[in-house]
């Protein structure tokens, strides 16, 4: 069986390694947007997580060899009793050059006031993927859960510390990237992808 190229829309590794994890079993030689130069910079400038995983894999398309598939994600943490914020500025929610410290610290500052059973969120995903012909598909994962006002473990990135999912008491940062890569929403939204793309022959 020929093995296709997947090539995904970030220069972080950590990310490639991730989605490698669960994308294994599908037939897929999976490398960073590196093996066509690196990233190109990209104006995140979509309304939604779809738009905006979609300029970023329209971008590298534009730079990869025949016959390879492109796939880019975007994410974020969407907090209900802050109308969905930070949503798709969840990277830059304490301004574009912020650390995930400051957007964690803007972020408690902003729900300090808010009942618990009012802090509710979900992070969310959408991945877009572009296959040879230019055919592209959106896939969407979520997990819910709620925030705590204080920050709790050492482990993950973003705002891990302070996101409980639903079910557990600890927080992401807590449990760690077993947990993680069974309820995360990127997990889910690979799992989207994988039962469509497996079920095409792949
Ligand atoms: P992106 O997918 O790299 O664009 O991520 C956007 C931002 O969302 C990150 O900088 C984090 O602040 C936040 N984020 C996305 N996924 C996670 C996660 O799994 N844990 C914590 N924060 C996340």
């Amino acid at each position: 069986m020929t093995q296709h190229t997947l090539i995904i829309a970030t220069g972080n590794a950590h990310k490639v390694e991730e989605f490698e994890l669960l994308l294994k079993n599908l037939d897929f030689n999976v490398c960073s947007a590196e093996v066509c130069g690196g990233m190109p910079e990209v104006d995140e400038n979509g309304s939604t997580f779809a738009a905006n995983a979609q300029l970023k894999a329209e971008a590298l398309r534009k730079l990869t060899p025949m016959g390879a598939w492109v796939m880019a994600d975007d994410s974020g943490l969407e907090v209900d009793a802050l109308d969905g914020a930070p949503g798709i500025y969840s990277a830059r929610y304490a301004g574009e050059d912020a650390s995930d410290h400051d957007n964690l610290v803007k972020l408690l500052d902003a729900i300090k006031n808010v009942p618990k059973e009012k802090r509710t969120a979900r992070f969310r995903c959408v991945l877009c993927v572009i296959d040879p012909e230019g055919y592209t598909t959106h896939y969407d994962g979520s997990c819910e859960g709620r925030l705590d006002v204080e920050v709790h473990g050492d482990r993950g990135f973003g705002y891990d510390p302070i996101f409980v999912p639903d079910g557990y008491s600890e927080s992401f940062a807590q449990l760690g990237d077993e947990v993680k890569s069974q309820l995360s929403h990127r997990a889910k939204a690979v799992e989207w992808m994988r039962t469509i793309v497996g079920t095409s022959g792949l």
